[in-house]
This record gives C-alpha cells, sequence and structure tokens, in this order.
C-alpha cells in the first residue's frame, strides 16, 4: 500500500483505503486561504514566522551544524524552525477568527497593571490546570523547548526568526496566564547580579549546599546554577590601570593613545560568573599595546527579550542604548566580550531603536582589523596550533566572525582550525532550566562531548561563548579558554 498512514498530500495522490475519497486537486484548501485570514497589519508584524515557506531546510539532521538543536534532540516537528512558523500561523488565525488583535493585546499587556492582572490569571491558570483547551498552550509548549539560540535566524533562507516571534508569543500567553517564577528569576539577573556581587559570600554559601540546588530546581525551576566569583572587576580594573569609559576619562588619552583605544562593553554573565576572562581579556589587550578601557556595567536585557518581558527589554534597552551612544561621539571602537550578548546590540535593539541601536562589535571584528599592529608581536610568542568552537548565533549570524578569528590567530603565527559542530546545549539558560536539563544533555551529546573528550584535542580547544564554557565546564568538568585568554598565555610565557 502507497502511503497506508495518507501522510503525502493527505487525499490528493493517493487514499489509504478505498472508502476514502481522493479529492481534485483544487478541492484541496491551500495555506494561502488559510493565511489570508490573518489581517495584513498582524502579518506585517509577524513576518519573521508567517513567511516560511516551508522547504523543510530546517530539518537538519547534521549533529555538526547548528541548525535547530531542539529539532535534533527530540525529532518532533513541533520543535523546529517551521513547526514552530506553522503554530504561530494557525495561532494568529485563530485569534483573527475570534475578533482579538495581537497588536492590540501587545500594548494593552504592556499597559497593564501586574497586581490587578493577578486575579485574571490565577483564574486562567486554575482552567488550565483543570485541562480546559487552549490552542495556546501547545504552542507555548513548543516554543518553551526552543533555546533561543537564533540559528533559524541565520540559516533560514526566508530569515524565519523564532526567537523573536517566541518572545511576541510569550509575552501575550503571560498576559493570561501565570508565569514560571524561573522567568522572574532570569528576567531580573542582571539587574540584581550588581548587588549580589557586593557579598559574593552570601550568594554563594546560600546557593551551594547540594538540598538549596534541589529547593532551586524544585521551587524555581533552575538547575546548576552558576556561583559568583568573587572576583572585583572593579579592583582589577584599577590594578591594571584601566579606566572607567566615561568622555572625561577620554579627553584625558593623548592623541595616540586615542588611536588605539578599545571600549570593552561588559556583560551580565561574563562579569559576575567568569570574571577572570574579562581580566585576561584587559590584560591581553594591555599587551598588545592597545588602550583598553570599560564600559560602566549596564544590564543589556537580552534574559528579557528571550522570555518575553518586552515592555522592560524596551526599557532596558533605552538606558543602556542612551548611554553606550554617548560614549559612541567619542568615536573609540566598542566590543562585547560574549558573542550573543554582543549580537543583540545588532538584531534585537536594532529591531525597536532602528538606526539609533549602538554599534558594538564582537572582539574579533574588531581585533581583525589590527593585523598589522599585530604582527609585531609575532616574533614574541611561540607560535602552536588550536581549535575553535564558536557560539551557534556567532557563526550563524555573524558568519565572517569566525574568519576573523583565524586571521587573528594567523597575524601571531598560530594557526587556528575552526571545527564543525552543533549546539552546545546550553544557550543562555537554556541549560540551567530544570525542565530543559535532559534535553540539553542530549544535545551536548549529540557533538560538543566527542569533540572535547577527544584526546587530540586536549590543551587545543578554545570556545568563545560563555554558554559554551559554562556547559563543558558542567559537564566535562573542564575549563576552555576564550581565544584571548590563549593569546594572554602566549604573550606571557
Ligand atoms: S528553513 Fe525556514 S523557510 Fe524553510 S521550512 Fe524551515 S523555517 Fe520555513
Ligand atoms: S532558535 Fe534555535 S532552537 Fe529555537 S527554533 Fe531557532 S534554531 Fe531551533
Amino acid at each position: 500500500m502507497f502511503d497506508p498512514r495518507n501522510q503525502l498530500n493527505p487525499g490528493k495522490i493517493a487514499t489509504p483505503a478505498a472508502d476514502i475519497p481522493l479529492l481534485k486537486i483544487d478541492q484541496v484548501p491551500t495555506r494561502g486561504q488559510t493565511d489570508r485570514k490573518i489581517p495584513v497589519q498582524v502579518w506585517e508584524n509577524y513576518q519573521e514566522a508567517v513567511h516560511c515557506n516551508g522547504n523543510g531546510l530546517c530539518y537538519n539532521w547534521n549533529p555538526n551544524d547548528a541548525m535547530c538543536p531542539s529539532w535534533k534532540a527530540t525529532r518532533e516537528r513541533t520543535h523546529s524552525p517551521k513547526g514552530r512558523a506553522s503554530l504561530m500561523r494557525e495561532w494568529l488565525k485563530q485569534l483573527s477568527d475570534r475578533g482579538i488583535n495581537p497588536l492590540d493585546e501587545s500594548q494593552k499587556v504592556k499597559h497593564a497593571s501586574f497586581v490587578l492582572g493577578l486575579p485574571g490569571r490565577i483564574s486562567n491558570t486554575l482552567k488550565k490546570r483543570r485541562g480546559e483547551y487552549d490552542f495556546s498552550h501547545q504552542v507555548n509548549e513548543s516554543m518553551q523547548a526552543c533555546l533561543a539560540c537564533k540559528s533559524c535566524v541565520g540559516q533560514c533562507p526566508i530569515k524565519v526568526d523564532v526567537p523573536e516571534f517566541r518572545a511576541k508569543f510569550l509575552e501575550l500567553y503571560y498576559g493570561r496566564y501565570l508565569r514560571p517564577v524561573k522567568d522572574y528569576f532570569v528576567g531580573s539577573l542582571e539587574t540584581l547580579l550588581p548587588w549580589l556581587a557586593k557579598a559574593p559570600w552570601l550568594y554563594n554559601t546560600l546557593m551551594k549546599p547540594q538540598w538549596v540546588q534541589k529547593l532551586m530546581a524544585r521551587y524555581v525551576g533552575m538547575v546548576d546554577s552558576p556561583l559568583l566569583t568573587g572576583i572585583s572587576l572593579h579592583q582589577a580594573a584599577k590594578k591594571l590601570s584601566i579606566p572607567y569609559a566615561s568622555l572625561e576619562t577620554i579627553a584625558k588619552l593623548s592623541a595616540d593613545e586615542k588611536s588605539r583605544a578599545v571600549i570593552l562593553v561588559q556583560d551580565a554573565f561574563t562579569s559576575y560568573f567568569e570574571t577572570q576572562v574579562v581580566i585576561d581579556i584587559l590584560t591581553a589587550l594591555k599587551k598588545l599595546n592597545f588602550v583598553p578601557l570599560l564600559a560602566p556595567f549596564k544590564p543589556n536585557g537580552k534574559a528579557l527579550h528571550v522570555h518575553g518581558f518586552l515592555n522592560a527589554f524596551a526599557k532596558a534597552a533605552d538606558v543602556n542604548a542612551t548611554y553606550l551612544n554617548g560614549l559612541a561621539s567619542a568615536k573609540i571602537p566598542m566590543i562585547g566580550v560574549d558573542p550573543a550578548m554582543t549580537l543583540t546590540y545588532r538584531f534585537e535593539y536594532k529591531k525597536i531603536l532602528g538606526d539609533t541601536a549602538p554599534q558594538v562589535l564582537l572582539i574579533q571584528e574588531w581585533l581583525a582589523k589590527q593585523s598589522v599592529h599585530l604582527q609585531q608581536f609575532s616574533s614574541k610568542i611561540k607560535a602552536d596550533e588550536f581549535t575553535l568552537l564558536a557560539h551557534c548565533t556567532e557563526k550563524t549570524n555573524a558568519l565572517s566572525s569566525i574568519k576573523e578569528w583565524q586571521q587573528i590567530f594567523s597575524a601571531l603565527g598560530n594557526k587556528l582550525s575552526v571545527v564543525e559542530t552543533g549546539c552546545c546545549g546550553m544557550s543562555g539558560t537554556f541549560g540551567h532550566e530544570a525542565a530543559n536539563l535532559e534535553t540539553s544533555k542530549t544535545i551536548f551529546a549529540l557533538s560538543w562531548q566527542k569533540i572535547v573528550q577527544n584526546p587530540a584535542n586536549a590543551n587545543r580547544l578554545t570556545a568563545t561563548g560563555y554558554s559554551c564554557r559554562s556547559q563543558v565546564k558542567r559537564f566535562e568538568k573542564r575549563e576552555l579558554p576564550h581565544p584571548l585568554q590563549i593569546l594572554l598565555r602566549q604573550l606571557s610565557e
């Protein structure tokens, strides 16, 4: 029997039983007929979902390709970019069938009082627990399994952007239902960290015990939460004579110093959970005869965007952009440490701020342009061979930036190979969410684990992403250096 489950163009080519009629080609409803029910204005505002043409390129099976880790880990079509785009179109259609405009709803959610909306959210959540049907729950289930890694954005030929429409969906979904506690924990982390870092011993003492980790997993929904390093970046920068970036400190630089100056824009994860990486990057830049300045920490807001706190994200982006744009008037390049956090400035920020989004480069995008300057140090180091494990968001959305690391290493006489990898399975805080732990482990085992465990790679690997390094640390108990930490080691030998 050809097509016994009636899966291939159901009813169009063959039917599994004689009593199921074969439809004429023009009797089968087309996608356009249902999509047309979505109002034009809504269509335009959700174009990152509705333009999926269904070509299926995102059903990628190569474990060493970044495209859609959630699809690879589950093999469930609803956990692929195409599946998520289809669910969104159906959701938008169902909303329009009920006369609900998601754009108006988004405005209402943004301006609603948290407290006054609580009774409605509690009531809806109780109905959900009683099993009352809402198609949104199916959409939510699919969105929760998305890592927001942005590989679809870079690799889909139509640029279907799941993290963008996922954030819009979550904003509306949690306007009607109660949010899990973990969302508030993750969303507020960037704001809380500078305060927690004032007494790192207190935070670490509270978080370290096994029984606290168990309570966190059960009641907050977070596992293996990282501990604060307890290292003061402020003190370390002072010791290195690296000033905070401000128009006043920049004005004190000589013309020569200004020509070698670069501003390092902090992100919460590396500054508080991997402080030594930031210090080593600053030290390496000094040893390479640049003049680094440190931008005071301001929340970037990426975690808020990922979880659909779009109003709070817009506010954080506005404050941060105003500050960074003020510094930009000094015409000194700005670079960010973590690729995913840095690329937020050119994607998520750009979507809401347009041309006023601050220009923050990936380290390698700036450093590769200094190749001639770097070459003078090549005779001072013992060249070697290394292997780069790049971050998914970076290699799929800033393609040339991987080659730029190779140019930098080559300018210093080193050889840097790039190993093809899939996702590491961490992606921000995805892997730290208790509900995602098994998926995160599965994704890590698909690609990264074998590469990290390969004895031929011992002491050669370097990783650009904070998430990737922390995933290797928790599953393999190994610390992979950032590429600039390797160069610092060479410059210090
Ligand atoms: S690759 Fe993009 S356009 Fe093609 S099916 Fe997947 S999401 Fe849709
Ligand atoms: S963001 Fe990543 S996990 Fe989510 S749909 Fe896109 S590729 Fe898949």
